[in-house]
């Protein structure tokens, strides 16, 4: 079991494996990565601050898709991980 803190709500929840969204918000986590993905669509070479700015989220919340392992950071920009 890992105590993880929810990066939308800040609540602290217990999970079998690391985790960093609540139930609770997942329908808000959804909601964001699809923003980002159309995003990214239009603007790839976007950083984590244009995301933030255009897409009203904080950084913190684009950065926490790439230590999730959702989003790619390279080059000074990010990429779509392809999905399975
Ligand atoms: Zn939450």
């Amino acid at each position: 079991m890992v105590v993880n803190v929810c990066k939308h709500c800040q609540r602290q929840y217990i999970s079998v494996t690391k985790g960093f969204c609540c139930t609770r918000c997942r329908d808000i986590d959804d909601m964001r990565f699809a923003q980002i993905k159309a995003y990214l669509k239009y603007y790839p070479n976007s950083s984590a601050y244009q995301l933030a700015e255009s897409l009203n989220m904080t950084v913190y919340t684009v950065l926490k898709y790439v230590e999730e392992g959702r989003l790619q950071f390279g080059r000074g920009r990010f990429e779509q991980l392809e999905e399975d």
